[in-house]
């Protein structure tokens, strides 16, 4: 597998400025991003430097994009769904292919999905995993669950699917959308309750049923920036990753920015911490980190 200086996750504001800067210092960078940047949903962006007349959002990320593929930077459409620390690196997983690298940049925008289902916040860490490489070998020979529909939650049964001695994935309501193996049991009806005090006893279903589980593993949507900072063992507030002020967090080589850390939701911010962060990991693989 081919090594890369730096794997960017996100293809927004934050992750494109971050790029620059890699790119530019010649770094061998992957940047990988899918749809749903908040910026397609803006319509006109007049308060950005540099705009003598509005632009819509969409048309700024275009513009991005196509100045990091100018710069040698290599985008790639795919969704990142896992990541793990080791020696030497990191190891990326997307929906399609995997690489290795030497640092990350985390800039997955604001997370968009979470969930409502009761006593699931209070069997977090006893019973309710939000990372299936870090915690399958805890429930080996037991009964798990998955809660997602896509590419994500695939990621997570296949971590589980040889260790657990049953896997059962719950839509809560949703429509699969990945393929996942026959011998998985595929539920899509709504989640009420997980049971339990001290440890998760099994999952209440809408319509009264019981899943057996002694562990959930909670993967909706696509993993979020939140999501991949859990899988790292980094620190959260109110669900934003946590970065000192140069945009590095307490894992070495990896970094954060944009709308996935605390601040001010804007592109002229996004741009600034992005910057920061791409030069932050310069540093680092310079070795002067
Ligand atoms: C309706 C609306 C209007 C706005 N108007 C303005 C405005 O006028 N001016 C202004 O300054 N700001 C505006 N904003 C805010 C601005 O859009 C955001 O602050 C900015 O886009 C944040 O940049 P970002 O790079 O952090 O995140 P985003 O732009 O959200 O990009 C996140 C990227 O991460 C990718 N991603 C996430 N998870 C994964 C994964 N698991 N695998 C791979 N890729 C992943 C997404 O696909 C996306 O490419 C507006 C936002 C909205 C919603």
């Amino acid at each position: 597998m081919v090594k890369k200086d730096a794997v960017i996750i996100g293809t927004g504001p934050a992750g494109i400025s971050a790029s620059l800067y890699l790119l530019r210092a010649g770094f061998s960078v992957m940047i990988v991003g899918m749809d749903g940047s908040a910026l397609e949903k803006a319509e006109k962006i007049e308060n950005y430097y540099g705009l003598a007349h509005p632009v819509s959002g969409r048309e700024l990320l275009e513009t991005g994009r196509k100045q990091a593929a100018a710069l040698g930077g290599e985008l790639v459409h795919d969704e990142v769904v896992g990541i793990v620390w080791h020696d030497g690196g990191f190891t990326v997983s997307m929906s399609r292919q995997k690489t290795d690298t030497r640092s990350v940049v985390i800039a997955t925008g604001s997370p968009r999905r979470s969930v409502k289902i009761e006593n699931l916040a209070e069997l977090e860490g006893r019973g309710v995993s939000y990372c299936a490489v870090c915690d399958a070998f805890f429930y080996r020979g037991r009964e798990v669950a998955v809660l997602g529909a896509g590419e994500y939650a695939l990621h997570e049964v296949t971590e589980l699917v040889d260790i657990a001695s049953h896997v059962t994935v719950l839509t809560n309501g949703e429509e699969p959308t990945a393929p996942f193996p026959g011998r998985v049991a595929v539920i899509k009806t709504p989640v009420k309750r997980l049971l339990g005090a001290d440890g998760l006893e099994g999952i209440l279903l809408s319509d009264g049923r019981r899943i057996p589980a002694e562990g959930l593993f909670v993967a909706l949507g696509s993993a979020g920036g939140s999501d991949l900072a859990k899988k790292l063992g980094l620190a959260l507030v109110n669900n934003k990753i946590v970065v000192d002020r140069s945009m590095a967090t307490a894992l070495p080589g990896v970094f954060a920015a944009g709308d996935c850390i605390d601040g001010i939701q804007q592109v002229a911010t996004a741009v600034a911490e992005g910057a920061v962060a791409g030069m932050s990991a310069i540093r680092f693989l310079r070795g002067k980190g």
